[in-house]
């Protein structure tokens, strides 16, 4: 018997009584593009509606948050765990409903993808991730930077003087895949793609390689106690320029030893993936050299750009400066403790997401850096607030500001686009993802 897919079933509730024929069967065939979409199930009449505009917070929470969360809502990881704290759901469903109401995403990032990648609950997290974020994924932190400097480069260029709104553009939009200012659709299409071990192993191992690097210039802050804390921070911002140069030379000495047959094997890595910063200056010096410069011109030109206000003071590379810095201020001290291997990740996720972000909710260790002098002065700029487990109740406080924030009509707007069991907490979100992969039986 040949299977017959009827394409009623694509038509959700909530119906209401029908414009054509009066039926109570008009119901909710798609929401895209900020159009909802509604049909009938019984005449098949169509109707279309232009949905309000939306402008939705950015919150960014980190790994530990995610991992906190699936592990209170994964039956698989929670057996593993002892005592459960029952704020991580209560921050979910807080999350859930704002995001539901479209009111706020949580974006992902790679940074969120790289570290989920190297434990045994990659899939786990990738779903609760997506959930929360609508699929709305930042850049990797090198391609924002990137995006901010080359903002800066356009108006030095046109001799136009370099604000913070021209590093961060149009905004959150220049450094986001996804639809971020739309209404979501109701279907969430999850395709599971798994990486392959080489990925896995290569995160782990760029990973390992940051850590130790942590530990030795730790080692090294530690015995700077006559230091200012504007020294670190000179000494970091400006280390922009060595650092992606460097990287670029012993890329094209990689090259040349593979152009006489002369490579070692720990070049290949490099050659077949060079790294965003050395595409970065390649794409300068190709810049420079279309502008008429010769090569020496052209990295003449890129070492005065480099050196410049208007590129040390790109947001990622001035945050980033300002962390390093309060860090190295900890070392000096002599605090004993040396940051955890995932520092360097924090480190890129804060400096690089907070400008486009309303509020992240990271790490105590992180949160406080954040509220000490200088950083707390620099980064009010940005407007944005950071929370951490040790202000998780003023987070909560946040997130239902958000809500009292919206317009009167939007609550009653989402529950007739979506339905009245929308806002209900879809907390089985991991047991069933886990129903959802394991082989059936029939
Ligand atoms: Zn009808």
């Amino acid at each position: 018997m040949a299977l017959r897919w009827d394409p009623r079933i694509m038509i959700r509730p909530p119906y209401v009584p029908c414009p054509a024929c009066g039926e109570s069967a008009f119901g909710t065939l798609s929401i895209s593009n900020n159009h909802w979409i509604r049909r009938c199930r019984s005449c098949n009449h169509t109707g279309t509606t232009r949905l309000p505009s939306l402008q939705k917070r950015l919150i960014y929470v980190d790994q530990m948050v995610l991992s906190n969360i699936a592990k209170a809502l994964d039956p698989v990881w929670r057996e593993t765990r002892g005592e459960q704290d029952s704020f991580w759901v209560e921050l979910f469903k807080g999350l859930e409903r704002l995001v539901k109401m479209q009111l706020a995403v949580c974006v992902e990032s790679p940074i969120h993808d790289q570290e989920s990648a190297v434990t045994p609950y990659a899939a786990t997290l990738r779903r609760l991730r997506e959930y929360l974020s609508e699929k709305v994924e930042f850049h990797s932190p090198i391609v924002v930077l990137q995006h901010q400097l080359h903002n800066a480069l356009r108006s030095v260029e046109a001799n136009v003087p370099v604000t913070l709104d021209t590093y961060l553009g149009a905004g959150a939009r220049d450094v986001t895949d996804g639809r971020l200012d739309q209404w979501a659709d109701r279907l969430q299409i999850s395709v599971n793609f798994a990486r392959s071990g080489d990925d896995i192993e290569s995160y782990r191992r760029s990973r390992d390689q940051a850590g130790n690097a942590m530990e030795h210039i730790w080692a090294r802050w530690a015995t700077q106690s006559g230091r200012r804390f504007q020294d670190w921070y000179d000494e970091e911002r400006r280390s922009l320029y060595p650092t992606w140069t460097g990287l670029h030379r012993q890329h094209v000495l990689r090259m040349e030893r593979y152009t006489y047959g002369t490579q070692r094997p720990e070049d290949m890595e490099d050659i077949i993936n060079p790294g965003m910063a050395v595409m970065v200056v390649f794409g300068l010096l190709h810049h420079f050299k279309e502008a008429g410069c010769s090569v020496t011109q052209a990295h003449e030109r890129l070492q005065t750009f480099f050196s410049s206000e208007a590129a040390l003071q790109a947001p990622a590379n001035d945050i980033s400066s300002l962390l390093f810095a309060a860090l190295a201020r900890k070392a000096a001290a002599g605090q004993k403790k040396v940051p955890n291997r995932g520092t360097p990740n924090d480190i890129n996720a804060i400096s690089s997401y907070l400008p486009y972000c309303q509020a992240l909710f990271v790490d105590d260790q992180f949160a406080g850096l954040l509220r000490e002098k200088p950083l707390v002065t620099q980064l009010q700029r940005y407007g944005a607030s950071v929370y951490s487990n040790n202000s998780r109740d003023a987070f909560l406080t946040f997130l239902k500001q958000v809500e009292s924030d919206a317009p009167p009509d939007h609550v009653a707007r989402v529950i007739e686009v979506y339905g009245e069991d929308w806002l209900t907490s879809f907390d089985s979100i991991l047991a069933d993802e886990r129903a959802r992969r394991a082989p059936r039986n029939t």
